[in-house]
């Protein structure tokens, strides 16, 4: 179980500048995010998109914000779990249990959810038999490519991810793209691409077709796919792939008993606490009255709500202002020399 002031469900912008301003005022703070990475919708749907309306910076992409914002943090030592989704949060006395699916479990007296629009997880294939292969032979995301070398991969999907990797491990692999329509929504030269390898047979290009079945013991070794006009059963397959794009979901946030409004969970504009004493909600996800859904109104709302967090992380302690310019003792913590 891992002690902490506080817990921040999500490392968007709204969760990474929250964490700065608890280090700031001397509290610690972990951080939980489904995604593989740091950087929550700047990263994972727009990296390369301009933003032009963060103070004080007047052009930057999703990306580069995010390498900012994890720079801001640097001073700090902030422990990250990604790939973890928080399932459970539970009273206990006067503080909190959260548990994620991969079985962390976190005693906070505070939970800030900066959770946008819900945890992002990939949209699945439909088959039942699919989910006992998941995260052995069958993958919604690549974090080891290396395995697939030597070996049968087919890869589902339409869109960029699809298309990309299976030109990559082309090179390597055995590879099976394999779509449920003929026309592919990636970018031309990568299509021009597929249609080169597959000219030269270095990838078996199905269109048409969707997954119909999964067969293996331990490990996947066929599949089956279907088309409207027939069925190929028992293409030989080491790996499975799928590219489907995500879907955003509140997930297990709706059972935490928030007063949830249209998927938004309603907070108070002192200290941005929902109903339930010692849970924050910021960025995104939360709401009240002229809300704005940008990225400036989250880092307000985590200045704020950070500062609520203190009375219960330190309650014999008083919280004292201070600006960054003119307190030794934040300068201190930001390992400023003076
Ligand atoms: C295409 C596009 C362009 C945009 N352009 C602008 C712009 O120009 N200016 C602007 O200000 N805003 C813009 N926005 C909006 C901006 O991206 C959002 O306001 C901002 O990302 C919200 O930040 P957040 O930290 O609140 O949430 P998010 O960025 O959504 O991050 C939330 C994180 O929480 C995680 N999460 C959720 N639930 C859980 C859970 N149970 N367990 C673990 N993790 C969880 C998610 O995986 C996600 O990473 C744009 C949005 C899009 C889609």
């Amino acid at each position: 179980m891992i002690k902490t002031d506080v817990l921040i469900i999500g490392a968007g912008p709204s969760g990474l500048f929250c964490a700065h301003q608890l280090k700031l005022i001397g509290l610690n703070c972990e951080v939980v995010d489904n995604l593989d990475k740091i950087g929550g919708q700047c990263i994972e749907l727009y990296p390369d998109k301009p933003i032009y309306d963060i103070p004080a910076i007047p052009e930057c992409t999703g990306e580069e914000l995010t390498n900012n914002l994890i720079n801001q943090l640097k001073p700090f030592d902030i422990k990250f779990h990604l790939n973890e989704r928080v399932d459970e949060v539970k009273k206990s006395d006067d503080s909190w249990e959260v548990k994620t699916n991969k079985g962390t479990s976190f005693n906070t007296p505070n939970i800030i959810i900066a959770g946008g629009v819900g945890s992002f997880e990939p949209r699945k294939f439909s088959p039942k038999e699919c989910e006992k292969f998941e995260n052995k032979s069958l993958f919604y995301s690549i974090k080891n490519k290396s395995i697939f070398k030597g070996k049968t991969v087919s890869i589902f999907g339409g869109g960029d991810s699809a298309l990309d990797w299976a030109i990559e491990l082309s090179n390597n692999s055995n590879v099976n793209l394999i779509h449920r329509r003929d026309e592919f929504r990636g970018a031309q030269v990568s299509i021009d691409k597929i249609q080169e390898l597959t000219k030269n047979k270095k990838i078996n290009l199905f269109t048409k077709y969707q997954l119909k079945n999964a067969h293996g013991t331990e490990n996947l070794e066929s599949i089956d796919i279907i088309h409207d006009e027939g069925e190929k059963k028992n293409l030989k397959t080491d790996y499975v792939l799928g590219f489907f794009g995500l879907i955003m979901q509140l997930g297990p946030i709706v059972n935490w008993e928030l007063n949830l409004n249209k998927k938004t969970i309603e907070v108070d504009t002192e200290k941005f606490q929902t109903n339930q004493k010692g849970i924050y909600a910021i960025g995104d996800i939360c709401s009240y009255p002229g809300k704005l859904k940008l990225i400036l109104s989250g880092f307000h709302e985590g200045a704020l709500a950070a500062r609520a967090c203190f009375k219960l992380a330190r309650p014999n302690e008083k919280y004292r202002f201070e600006f960054t310019t003119t307190s030794t003792n934040l300068k201190k913590r930001l390992g400023v020399k003076e």
